[in-house]
């Protein structure tokens, strides 16, 4: 499965929720999976392999995968906390962002049982810019519109390098 890259407007879709925890997401989270090792990433989000629903892959701690399905934030930490963040769909370039420190997120597993994890620090960065997918939304918005297009020329232009 291909990652989809900035400007696929797949990217820029509300994800729909998933009805049915079925055979069809478990596929689904398996090609995620394997899309995200190979591009050596730490979550993915379905919309970065062409599927429009909502669930996400969190690499909580080491080798420890969890796929979310329908994931929403139930409570986020006033607190937040700045740090350098990338994107598979947005390859070679990064940025700081403050995110909340700490949030508590709400989904089902392949099983269809409800989880209910708290995260913090890396783990919680993850599941916001992951969720924000689901909403169309790139880590790269939250920057100011002169950082945000100095960081695009960089990106087409080492895309145009690989190419
Ligand atoms: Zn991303």
């Amino acid at each position: 499965m291909e990652i989809r890259k900035y400007g696929d407007t797949i990217l820029r879709r509300k994800a729909l929720p998933i009805e049915n925890i079925d055979g069809e997401v478990q596929e689904i989270v398996t090609l995620m999976i394997e899309a995200m090792l190979r591009a050596d990433g730490v979550g993915i989000a379905a919309p970065q392999i062409g599927i429009s629903k909502r669930v996400i892959i969190i690499n909580l701690s080491k080798d420890r995968l969890y796929a979310i399905v329908n994931p929403e934030i139930v409570w986020a930490s006033e607190d937040e906390e700045p740090a350098s963040e990338g994107c598979l769909s947005i390859p070679g370039i990064r940025a700081e962002i403050i995110r909340k420190r700490a949030v508590k997120v709400k989904g089902f597993d392949l099983q269809g049982r409800e989880l209910i994890i708290d995260t913090e620090g890396d783990a919680a960065r993850a599941v916001q810019h992951e969720i924000d997918h689901l909403n169309g939304i790139l880590f790269i918005d939250y920057l100011s519109k002169a950082k945000r297009t100095s960081l695009l020329k960089e990106y087409h232009r080492k895309l145009n390098q690989t190419e």
